[in-house]
């Protein structure tokens, strides 16, 4: 019942798909599918697809999605593919007594149209706000936001020499984090997390909450892409300021110092510091549960052309008149800046994870 770790991904989403659905069969899994309103690039339907692989009742879970940000959804859901063919990992998760839930493409939308973000133009890793209260305010973003999606692709050059002054007087690391770190006033903008909860928000927390419900200890391994060095997964501490959940974190997946669990909370990681992130949600919807979470952020191309694809791609989004070899080009670049569509580096992510996932089975029961 393996497959091999090529065969695990896909080349549309429809594909990636038909390709999970047929896996979760395969294990004898039932599928609980969670339609999106909107169809897909091809037409195709699109849905959160979410199978449970153990018993209804286990007092351990551990939680592997993907597809969070959209077009990232290549590389987690060969990740989630080969796991559910990967009988010696089902084994091990059966012998430590823990239940996996594969939530399949978080945001179905971005995954299928080549968009980190959602149908909303949202963030979908910025949306876990309490929009009761008052939106942090992005001030660097400001600065930046009559210029950062240009009026027109290429850039003009008056267009490209604010980038470059932009650069030079603050650094790449600032116009990364200006840009990652997620608004809330720019809707056409990138990293928008929104004014209120998307489909996919809406649609994760009574999932989490049906499923999380017997648990008493939960883990969470949200796969991403498009940050670091090619085919490294940086294990990114995904839950609260909490040291002892971090120490946890760490106890369970430090892979012996060459893959160490970073934190946004003590600059480690190569992610910005963000609000609004998706594991909130576990806190509000399993109170009862200890949390220990980890984002897998697997790289690609270096994080300034990443951020040259998101520009050029919202700047299509925009501009749906654009000519259409431009904006098949625009969103091949797109993908490229979020999997790396090789048998070397698909190894490489299959190789880590399956790591990841051994620990977290093993740190549940621990
Ligand atoms: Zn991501």
């Amino acid at each position: 019942m393996n497959t091999t770790v090529v065969n695990a991904f896909s080349a549309s989403y429809q594909e990636a798909r038909t390709k999970f659905l047929e896996a979760a069969a395969a294990a004898g899994l039932a599928i609980e599918s969670h339609v999106h309103p909107l169809r897909g690039r091809d037409g195709e339907t699109l849905a959160l697809d979410v199978a449970r692989d153990g018993p209804p009742d286990a007092d351990k879970l551990l939680i592997v999605s993907s597809a969070c940000h959209g077009v990232e959804g290549y590389c987690g859901s060969g990740v989630q593919v080969f796991a559910l063919h990967d009988q010696e990992w089902r084994d091990q998760a059966r012998a430590h007594g823990v239940a996996v839930l594969y939530l399949h493409a978080l945001n179905p939308y971005g995954f299928s149209h080549l968009r980190r973000v959602t149908h909303e133009n949202v963030d979908l890793n910025r949306n876990f706000q309490d929009f009761g209260r008052n939106l942090p305010v992005n001030e660097a973003y400001r600065d930046i936001a009559h210029w950062l999606i240009p009026a027109a692709w290429p850039p003009e050059a008056e267009n490209q020499a604010a980038v470059q002054q932009y650069i030079a007087a603050h650094g790449e690391a600032a116009w990364q984090a200006a840009i990652t770190r997620g608004q809330h006033e720019y809707p056409q903008g990138l990293f928008f997390g929104g004014t209120e909860p998307t489909w996919s928000h809406r649609t994760l927390r009574p999932v989490l909450r049906a499923h999380g419900a017997p648990a008493q200890r939960i883990a969470w391994i949200d796969l991403h892409t498009g940050l670091g060095p090619n085919g490294h997964g940086e294990r990114i501490y995904a839950g609260r300021d909490d040291a002892a959940a971090v120490a946890r974190a760490r106890r369970w997946w430090d892979g012996g110092g060459s893959t160490p669990v970073t934190s946004i909370y003590d600059g480690s990681s190569t992610s910005a510091f963000l609000t609004g992130l998706m594991w909130s949600a576990i806190y509000d919807e399993c109170p009862q549960a200890e949390f220990t979470g980890i984002a897998m952020e697997y790289g690609t191309v270096p994080v300034m052309e990443v951020l040259e694809s998101l520009r050029a791609e919202q700047w299509l989004n925009l501009h749906p008149e654009a000519d259409a070899a431009l904006a098949e080009q625009i969103k091949a670049r797109m993908k490229a800046a979020f999997y790396t569509d090789t048998d070397a580096w698909k190894g490489q992510i299959v190789a880590q994870a399956r790591q990841a996932l051994f620990q977290a089975v093993a740190g549940l029961d621990s």
